[in-house]
């Protein structure tokens, strides 16, 4: 398949940030070093604040509270913007090298190695998944051709639908076919849907050589490091802002699924060393408990910190710097599946939508905002002030993408 001519002029203007642009991000030492193909824009995902959510002292011992956006829906030029473009910029190295090492599939990490750069990208989601869809995206613009498996049985967005026929061709099943993406949708108990090596293993005897990124790309060896990398970004930007009290974001609310995008920025900010800030991980799915996702969340945290230079000799290793104390996961607003909207949940994107002119996701973001709008309700965040003596609180919202989701979720309004 022939590389797109107009993608890949664009892309390689991408690559080719001026030297002032590239100097923006200061990684330190091992991190600097380690091999990214950008897909993001040469700036980073703007950050700028939320008026209406934003909360003003209502008495001397009220705090106010600064409530800002990371637009990482905004991040790339590529399809549908999402938090998956910023993990795949360390992936695509390994993609296209001579000698792929991490193109396995979890259950059969074989020894078997692809003879040369893979010319296929395979992977898995829910049928309404974003990261497929980044996946297939990047595939075309490294002239590569991709399969997706959607699964029926993830989740319960498909189950809870009006009309699930429409929830099985819109949304971003119908932007992967449009990509150019072939779309396998894989019914509940699909073997495929748990193993896909019989896939992987029947495309190596037609003669491709095809690249497994597994759903979200959180269990790939090197899934951690963009959201490390936005830690450093989100420093800067800090500085830029000029924030008013702590004089950064105290905390930090972001939707965590398959987990490398809070593990990576859990590494992040601890080679930082800027100061404290509290990452909290807003879960959307009540499938699994969430120790199961705290204990990936750490070891994709700790991963990762190994690999951007806590293993080095002057350093702490990588399992003594990040504790369980470190990740701090919400899960009061789960609601009822993956994929479902609640009352709450879809009152949150109305809010949002009405006051912001921001369009959230139906499956992450619209619980993360749901979750930080009950937070600062809470007392917990005022009371963080009152004992630091801070007059201004900062929180980020982390908005990861995810909108093409609505177009099958007709009837949230
Ligand atoms: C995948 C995804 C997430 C979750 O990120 P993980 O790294 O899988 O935890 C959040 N928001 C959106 C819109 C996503 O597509």
């Amino acid at each position: 398949m022939a590389q797109n001519p107009y993608l890949s002029s664009q892309l390689s203007r991408i690559s080719r940030p001026s030297e002032q642009l590239r100097s923006i991000v200061r990684l330190p030492g091992p991190f600097a070093e380690l091999p990214r193909h950008p897909i993001l824009y040469n700036h980073p995902s703007p950050i700028h604040p939320l008026p209406s959510l934003s909360v003003n002292p209502q008495s001397p011992n009220h705090p106010r509270i600064n409530i800002y956006a990371k637009r990482e829906d905004h991040g790339s030029p590529l399809a549908c913007a999402g938090n998956k473009y910023r993990k795949l910029e360390y992936i695509v190295p390994d993609i296209l090298s001579s000698t792929p090492t991490y193109h396995y599939h979890e259950h059969h990490p074989t020894t078997l190695k692809l003879d040369g750069p893979a010319t296929i990208l395979v992977t898995e989601g829910a049928i309404q998944s974003n990261h497929t869809v980044q996946v297939a995206a990047l595939a075309r613009t490294l002239g590569l051709k991709a399969i997706v498996l959607l699964s029926r049985g993830t989740g319960g967005g498909l189950r809870a639908s009006q009309n699930r026929d429409s929830f099985l061709r819109s949304g971003n099943v119908q932007i992967n076919r449009l990509i150019g993406a072939e779309v396998r949708i894989l019914n509940e108990g699909d073997p495929a849907a748990i193993d896909a090596n019989p896939i992987l293993e029947e495309l190596r005897a037609s003669g491709e050589r095809p690249y497994w990124i597994p759903g979200g790309a959180s269990l790939h060896a090197l899934g951690g490091l963009g959201y490390a990398r936005a830690a450093f970004e989100i420093e800067m930007q800090e500085l830029e802002l000029n924030l008013e009290g702590s004089g950064r974001f105290d905390y930090i609310f972001v939707a965590c699924g398959s987990g490398s995008t809070v593990g990576g920025l859990l590494a992040g900010f601890k080679l930082g060393e800027t100061g404290p800030r509290q990452v909290i991980g807003v879960l959307n799915s009540p499938t699994k408990p969430r120790s199961y996702h705290a204990d990936r969340v750490l070891s994709f945290a700790r991963r990762a910190a190994a690999q951007i230079g806590f293993d080095g000799n002057d350093r702490p290793n990588a399992e003594q710097t990040i504790a369980m104390d470190d990740v701090r996961l919400e899960d009061r607003f789960v609601g009822t599946g993956y994929g479902v909207l609640d009352v709450e949940t879809t009152e949150a994107m109305r809010i949002m939508a009405q006051s912001e002119s921001i369009i959230l996701d139906p499956v992450y973001t619209a619980k993360v905002a749901r979750a930080m709008m009950h937070w600062v309700r809470e007392d917990k965040i005022q009371e963080f002030a009152r004992q630091r003596g801070l007059e201004d609180v900062n929180i980020l919202f982390i908005h990861t993408g995810g909108q093409a989701a609505l177009g099958a979720y007709a009837d949230v309004i």
